[in-house]
């Protein structure tokens, strides 16, 4: 039997139909398909953007707001919103507008101007930290502060939950099988024994935390406060305090990172759990989607980061060679753009809009599922809510994983797809950004509801 309790025949025969509706409904998105493979690698810029759910990838035309449209001249109502790079609605009026200002003002200089300290000092008041770093993307942002946490602390092994995704940092690229740390499957061309100096250990798992940490080599937990990318996992109830209070027992420094979980409100969910890391970390929608991290750090670690390497030939040696910072990092038009985000697109009025939206969509999702006598089950967190082929909400990475069901997933996808839905790949998740209706959040519950119904009335 398949985790979803869905027949695995039936499924085969529904994404075949909806393949094929795909394929006839867009003869522009198949043309440019079959012309891309000439030059681009698997036909597409980013290798990941061919593993959709379509048989061809869909090619866009452009985007605004919630919706998008492709080039066969259909419209989407975009629930995955750049896995959350445009959480905040695609091309908003300020950040069009200041692309539009700074790009006739210069780009790039590698100097700092005003906006930079308009950012600091907005960022410090979101999210409470003091000091900031600027960067272009969040995988940078928490590969530099890795290695901050190792400089700082001295000790070599980061600590992450089993299931995580922090970018395409090569210290992440582990799990945990049967209490061992291995190599995530799939890692290619890794020439380094990842498990040396990195351990996963389970989510909610308090046993395993203090375990991992009570042997007193970890430099940090690096971890997002709700799991996002194995599915979603929620924390119990006073697990991330439990972090907190147990990395500050060991000599540990805590790294959270709201790349995605800053759909909960504004501060993220470090603001409104009042977690206190050492370093904050959040990238894609900080600055509108114009390509830009950001990393925080109290003042105790700004003192410590100050003091790596004083005495030794770390402090003299090599400018610019501390393996931290790219040429493009916190550019004119990200530090434009970022502001013009933190000012008047990532308010409280977007969160007021889109949390009530997701909490509609969750509720949604539920009834659908309760009709068709499912056994699966909803998360939301904030702007962010997710269908997973469990009876119960997952509490581990494993759970979560275990609940997979890909070919249903994707064949679902493609059947929202073709009639006007975007969410995003690789699970079910949905996110409700400023400019989604309440009719678009119906929309997307009716045609799930639809597509569950002709599913489960194909015999197995
Ligand atoms: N952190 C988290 C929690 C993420 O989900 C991701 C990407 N999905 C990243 C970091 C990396 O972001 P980017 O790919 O923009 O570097």
């Amino acid at each position: 039997m398949t985790s979803s309790g869905i027949d695995s025949s039936a499924v085969a025969l529904f994404s075949a139909r909806e393949s094929e509706r795909f394929l006839s409904n867009n003869p522009q998105s198949v043309a440019m398909a079959e012309r891309a493979r000439a030059s681009l690698y698997k036909g597409v810029p980013m290798h990941w953007m061919s593993d959709w759910s379509t048989p061809v990838p869909l090619f866009v035309s452009h985007a605004k707001g919630a919706r998008f449209y492709d080039v066969d001249g259909h419209e989407y109502v975009d629930f995955c919103l750049g896995d959350t790079g445009t959480m905040f609605g695609h091309s908003p009026d300020p950040i069009a507008h200041a692309i539009a200002e700074q790009g006739a003002r210069g780009l790039t200089t590698m100097l700092p101007g005003e906006d930079a300290i308009h950012c600091g000092e907005l960022l410090s008041q979101r999210f409470g930290l003091p000091y900031w770093q600027v960067t272009t993307t969040a995988t940078d942002a928490n590969r530099f502060v890795v290695r901050w946490a190792r400089a700082i602390t001295q000790r070599k092994v980061l600590l992450v939950f089993d299931g995580c995704y922090h970018g395409t940092v090569d210290d992440v690229m582990v799990r945990c099988r049967e209490g061992q740390t291995v190599h995530r499957s799939g890692l290619v061309g890794q020439a380094y024994d990842l498990t040396q100096y990195s351990r996963s250990i389970p989510f909610n798992d308090l046993e395993a935390l203090e375990a991992a940490l009570a042997q007193g080599d970890v430099a940090a937990l690096l971890c997002e406060p709700a799991m996002t990318n194995i599915g979603m996992v929620l924390p119990d109830p006073g697990f991330m305090a439990k972090c907190r209070e147990l990395t500050r027992r060991y000599g540990s420094l805590l790294v959270i990172d709201e790349t995605h979980t800053i759909s909960t409100g504004m501060g993220g969910c470090t603001r409104q759990w009042e977690l206190d890391p050492d370093f904050f970390v959040v990238g894609k929608p900080i600055a509108g989607g114009v390509p830009c991290g950001v990393y925080g750090c109290s003042a105790e670690m700004a003192e410590a980061m100050a003091s790596v390497g004083k005495g030794s030939s770390e402090e003299t040696a090599g400018h610019g060679h501390s393996g931290m910072g790219t040429t493009l990092s916190a550019n004119a038009l990200a530090m434009h753009c970022m502001r013009a985000n933190l000012e008047q697109v990532m308010t409280q009025q977007a969160y007021d809009h889109m949390l009530p939206l997701a909490a509609e969509l969750a509720e949604g999702f539920r009834r659908v599922i309760r009709d068709h006598r499912l056994q699966w089950s909803v998360t939301q967190l904030g702007a962010r809510c997710e269908f997973q082929f469990c009876p119960t909400p997952p509490k581990t990475g494993a759970q979560a994983e275990a609940a997979f069901h890909d070919e249903l997933q994707m064949a679902l996808h493609l059947y929202l797809i073709n009639r006007g839905i975007l969410i995003t790949p690789f699970h079910n998740m949905t996110l409700c950004c400023p400019d989604t209706s309440r009719e678009d959040v119906a929309r997307l519950i009716e045609t799930l509801d639809q597509g569950i119904g002709e599913l489960l009335a194909i015999p197995g």
